[in-house]
């Protein structure tokens, strides 16, 4: 008999669940994140230098499936939701730094990885006669898509995504409205909070929830963090294989889910060095790392849009890693990138380099720039892929972007959202209305 790994809420100890509802969940009931009682380890030992992306995954995630139903799926969740390439690519023109690919799946941006392993896990938690299920999403942008991919026609699941309207890049709104079936875009007349705001109070509806069972697909689902671990063992392995070196990361960072799962590698014992936050404006992550206390504050828009936030929810996960100010002020690093910097970026590296990044991605390579030769090897996290961001990173660079295929086919179809005035109580009324 293998003992489960139980999971626990950040706010507090009493309630354990089984990696099966934690999935199911998001969210634990005392509104808290659930985290594991505690980080398994692994040994580089234990990996196949020679797996794909899917072989180190199922590896790395092993002891958080174990003795749960999931357990055996395991290696196929893995293989289904890891699909892609997730290149370690050189960069040609800095011989210490290379570039972590994380935009190569079906919505050109790193939320693909945790939106497909969610989706290849509730097809195996569904039982047939289960009520179809119904996943509320708001999104900055790129969560929606990456979410409506991997649940377009999945049987018994639909799709409910908001989004604040003209606040989302033209492509962005594209991929957003163009799934149809299974999936519906509303295009919410107010901020990306007020969409946060409406599908939380249809989630904590007693009676609406009664009539149609509600899930949420949102990044601080545990279902989403696991599987983002894997491309950074995944490289930071093949590095130490290579070079007998920890790889050092720099995240684009905005709700800390991504960068979370960088340093909970680094935790679990894999050769991870550095990790430094890459920020917007938002500063309220680089503050805090600078020494002031932690204030999280309404967020500003910036160029970078799916960063975008003011209070990052992973923090309270970081928190639980490293309970202390001092202690976590050592872990990491992070600084503020404002729209300016992201500009000139974008225009420098194309124009010297012919290198083009995503305004999330430029915010990374910032930093880079700035750090001169620190004599380490860094890997740039690229978080998307520029030609999503066209309107922002075209006029800079003064040509047009080739288009990756998937991306290319969304926006070959036709894509339609419905108008929504941003009031909780008209999400509520939309379901009463049958659809078809
Ligand atoms: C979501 C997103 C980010 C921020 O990731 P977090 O996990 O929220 O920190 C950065 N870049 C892109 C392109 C994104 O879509």
């Amino acid at each position: 008999m293998i003992e489960p790994l139980h999971y626990r809420s950040t706010r507090g100890a009493r309630h354990a669940a089984g990696i099966e509802e934690v999935i199911a969940a998001g969210l634990a009931p005392d509104g808290g994140l659930y985290v594991p009682e505690a980080l398994p380890q692994r040994d580089v030992g234990d990996f196949d230098p020679h797996g794909s992306l899917a072989d180190t995954a199922t590896t790395l995630l092993d002891p958080f499936f174990r003795g749960s139903s999931l357990a055996s799926e395991l290696p196929a969740i893995c293989r289904e939701a890891l699909n892609f390439e997730v290149p370690l690519r050189r960069l040609p023109y800095r011989h210490d730094a290379s570039i972590l690919e994380l935009f190569h799946g079906p919505s050109a941006a790193f939320k693909d990885v945790g939106a497909r392993f969610l989706a290849a896990c509730f097809r195996r938690l569904r039982r047939d006669d289960d009520t179809p299920l119904t996943i509320l999403v708001a999104t900055s942008g790129d969560t929606g898509a990456a979410v409506a991919a991997a649940f377009h026609r999945q049987p018994g699941v639909r799709v409910v995504i908001l989004y604040p309207d003209g606040r989302v890049s033209p492509r962005q709104a594209h991929q957003l409205g163009c799934f149809g079936d299974n999936v519906q875009a509303l295009r919410v007349n107010g901020s990306f909070d007020d969409c946060q705001r409406m599908v939380k109070a249809a989630l904590n509806d007693a009676e609406l929830q009664q009539r149609v069972p509600l899930s949420s697909a949102n990044s601080i689902s545990l279902g989403r963090l696991l599987p983002q671990m894997s491309y950074y063992a995944h490289a930071s392995l093949a590095w130490w294989w290579e070079h007998r070196t920890p790889l050092n990361f720099i995240v684009p960072t905005g709700n800390l889910g991504n960068a979370l799962a960088c340093v909970w590698v680094r935790e679990m014992g894999l050769p991870v060095g550095e990790v430094h936050l890459a920020c917007n404006a938002n500063a309220t992550l680089s503050d805090y790392f600078d020494g002031s206390p932690y204030s999280p504050r309404p967020a500003i828009a910036t160029l970078a849009n799916a960063m975008d936030v003011g209070a990052p929810s992973n923090f309270e996960r970081l928190r639980w890693t490293f309970p202390h100010d001092h202690e976590l002020r050592l872990q990491l690093h992070a600084s503020s990138v404002d729209d300016n910097a992201i500009r000139e970026t974008i225009v420098r590296h194309a124009r010297e380099h012919g290198e083009v990044f995503c305004p999330h991605t430029a915010t990374a390579v910032h930093l880079l720039d700035g750090m001169g030769s620190t004599g380490l090897p860094w890997a740039v996290v690229a978080t998307a892929h520029p030609a999503k961001f066209d309107s922002v990173v075209e006029p800079l660079i003064g040509r047009q972007l080739d288009v990756p295929p998937a991306l290319a086919a969304m926006l070959d179809r036709p894509a339609h959202a419905e108008p929504m005035a941003a009031r909780d109580e008209l999400l509520k009324e939309w379901f009463a209305v049958p659809t078809a």
